[in-house]
């Protein structure tokens, strides 16, 4: 078995004991494999076991990737893109063109952006509102006071169907203390549902805190490292 493939199946018991152990259902958290500084290899060896989904990061990387593995399926379904990463919005267009999920959202001009570029060929770009929990005037994310206006506009956006919420809170080693900024996204998706609006999905959690992303009810955790190694950036260009 391959060191990814062996990682992969590591991280997909770590995420069934976390849904077992918050007594959620099996299968209520999806797994997204964060590909960014790794090449088209890489993505290939998890498609190999069955992964599906990739996070990336960096536009014009990604877009080489995307094109290296146009044509890999898993089952009969094609592999599906997640955009994460900060994006400018002159950097909109390819994301509109060639992913499939956007997570980082972090203000109405860019969801205003993806909805017009989007091909109306293609389904409707699948969008995340990311939050900033921690209230770091250096973190992208609408703040949870502003959430509920911003989701709503995006909502009513066409060519996109927002999904939920996305966010990535300060790095903490204990797991007690990881639970409160997860909680506080939880309370606030369930504030938006409360309101009206039909959402299904909160990303967070990453390889370090993944347990207590899912123990606060996660549905898609985002993890690069446990699965593909360290990241080494200067390798990148
Ligand atoms: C890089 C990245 C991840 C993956 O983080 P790991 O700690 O390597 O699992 C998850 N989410 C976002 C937004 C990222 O940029």
């Amino acid at each position: 078995m391959s060191p990814i493939a062996a990682h992969l199946e590591d991280v997909l018991s770590r995420i069934t004991r976390a849904t077992t152990a918050a007594g959620r259902a099996d299968g209520s958290v999806r797994l997204l494999a964060v590909s960014k500084t790794f090449g088209a290899d890489a993505v290939r060896e998890a498609v190999a076991v069955g992964q599906r989904a990739f996070g990336e990061n960096y536009v014009q990387e990604a877009l080489d990737k995307i094109e290296a593995l146009a044509g890999e399926t898993v089952g009969a379904e094609p592999l599906e893109w997640h955009f994460i990463g900060p994006l400018q919005s002159n950097k909109t267009r390819p994301v509109a063109e060639h992913f499939d999920w956007v997570h980082s959202v972090d203000r109405l001009k860019i969801a205003e952006r993806l909805s017009a570029q989007r091909p109306t060929h293609l389904p409707p770009l699948q969008i995340c509102l990311q939050v900033n929990i921690s209230g770091e005037a250096s973190k992208s994310g609408v703040t949870p006071d502003e959430a509920l206006a911003v989701a709503r506009a995006i909502a009513a956006l066409p060519n996109l169907t927002l999904r939920g919420l996305m966010a990535i809170p300060e790095p903490e080693d204990d797991p007690a203390r990881q639970r409160e900024p997860f909680k506080a996204v939880r309370d606030l998706f369930d504030a938006l549902c409360a309101d009206g609006l039909a959402l299904d999905t909160l990303s967070m959690g990453m390889s370090g805190d993944l347990e207590a992303a899912v123990a606060e009810g996660a549905t898609m955790v985002r993890i690069g490292t446990a699965i593909f190694g360290a990241r080494d950036y200067g390798a990148k260009a």
